[in-house]
């Protein structure tokens, strides 16, 4: 058994952002971490992954991005950042240690891991959002000959060169591998159940999420109905494109489903231009042909599914489930924040930046505990 003040469960992003900002306030803990190394996520994601937010708002607690590296930074060179912000706060999480149950008991909170059972007066859940790939199915999948995979299997187009490709979904991370797809030589199509928002990443050379911050005290219904004509004039009118248009906004959609526009970062120019296809959402599948719910059909080589994740906090987690409702809302105005000693980094999706709300949250939760040890 090991005994610590906080233990940190997750070392990316959050899980990093928390250990610097308890260092800061003096308070002793431990980070777990169920892989062999830090930020393992963005080790896994496709090559071609950029941040789709500018690196001004994408750095994490008392540490910048160098000047060097690009507005939009690499996924190679996220790693790199999230290595040296490790090396330089000489954060030590305790590898291939995975939470398995996670409860209080008198006392404390107790966490039993694949290894050894830690105990702790807080623990700061740092096991990401975007957590558990959704099941890929479809009917009749079981008759496609070609790869089906989900986006976060996916490295790189040029493993489906000449290929007629299906990329389900119109997320971020799918617009991005239709456009890999096209530029390494495969036919991507793409498969669009649900309406959706588009809003380019940058608006005349500036990062459009710098303009949401600058919003991001009014009313979403109300700034979305401020940028509306804008979004018009620059996306144009993405019904002609086989799409279907959200009825509220960018905004509106965030507070509401949780979910993220797309960023365009030139997906919707190649729809336009005739390299991305896009089709409606999938009926069945028989062979290699895929037949779609407006009676269309087309044959394909491979499916790439970017169809999300789930959270997967409740498997482990032995709470009362209100506590995972709380999660809707960012973390000061969260009902049950720090209840009993419990903090979640990193879950509420922010319409200006995850990245950057990983690094709030985890200065205010540092605060929290350093004020209630005070006490
Ligand atoms: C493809 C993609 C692109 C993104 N691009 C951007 C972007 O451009 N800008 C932006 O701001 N945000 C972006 N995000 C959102 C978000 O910033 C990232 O998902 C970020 O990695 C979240 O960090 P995290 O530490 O909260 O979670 P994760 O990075 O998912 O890390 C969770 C960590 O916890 C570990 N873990 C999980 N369960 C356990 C357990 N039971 N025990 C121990 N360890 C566990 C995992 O192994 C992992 O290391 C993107 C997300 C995705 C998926």
């Amino acid at each position: 058994m090991k005994k610590t003040n906080t233990l940190i469960v997750g070392a990316s992003v959050s899980g990093l952002a928390s250990a610097a900002c308890l260092q800061k306030q003096n308070i002793d803990y431990l980070i777990i971490e169920k892989t062999n190394s830090i930020g393992t996520p963005w080790r896994n994601h496709y090559h071609r992954l950029h941040l789709h937010t500018n690196k001004r708002i994408s750095n994490l607690p008392y540490k910048k991005f160098d000047s060097a590296i690009p507005r939009y930074p690499s996924r190679q060179q996220v790693v790199d950042y999230l290595e040296d912000y490790q090396r330089e706060f000489g954060i030590d999480p305790i590898f291939n240690t995975e939470a398995k149950g996670i409860k209080k008991d008198a006392v404390d909170w107790v966490t039993e891991t694949n290894n050894e059972t830690f105990h702790s007066r807080y623990v700061i859940i740092a096991t990401g959002a975007f957590t558990k790939p959704k099941p890929v199915y479809f009917k009749g999948i079981e008759t496609f000959p070609g790869k089906i995979l989900h986006s976060y299997e996916y490295k790189t187009g040029s493993d489906f060169k000449g290929q007629k490709v299906l990329v389900v979904g119109f997320g971020n991370s799918a617009c991005e591998i239709a456009i890999d797809l096209y530029e390494q030589g495969a036919q991507p199509s793409m498969s669009v159940r649900s309406p959706v928002n588009v809003i380019p990443r940058d608006v005349f050379g500036i990062p459009i999420l710098e303009l949401s911050l600058l919003m991001s005290n009014l009313p979403p219904g109300f700034a979305d109905a401020i940028n509306a004509p804008l979004l018009r004039l620059l996306v144009g009118n993405i019904t002609k494109l086989g799409l279907k248009r959200l009825p509220y906004g960018p905004l509106e959609q965030i507070r509401k489903n949780a979910s993220i526009p797309l960023l365009d970062i030139g997906t919707i120019k190649h729809i336009r231009e005739g390299h991305v296809s896009v089709h409606d959402d999938i009926d069945h599948i028989e062979g290699r042909t895929i037949y779609f719910i407006d009676g269309k059909k087309q044959l394909f080589d491979a499916i790439v599914a970017g169809i999300g994740y789930y959270r997967d906090y409740e498997e482990f987690i032995e709470v009362d489930p209100s506590r995972f409702e709380d999660l809707k809302q960012r973390v000061h105005k969260q009902k049950y924040f720090g209840k009993d000693g419990l903090y979640f980094c990193g879950f509420w999706i922010s319409p200006t930046g995850q990245i950057r709300e990983i690094g709030l949250d985890a200065r205010t939760i540092a605060k929290d505990i350093a004020r209630k040890e005070k006490v």
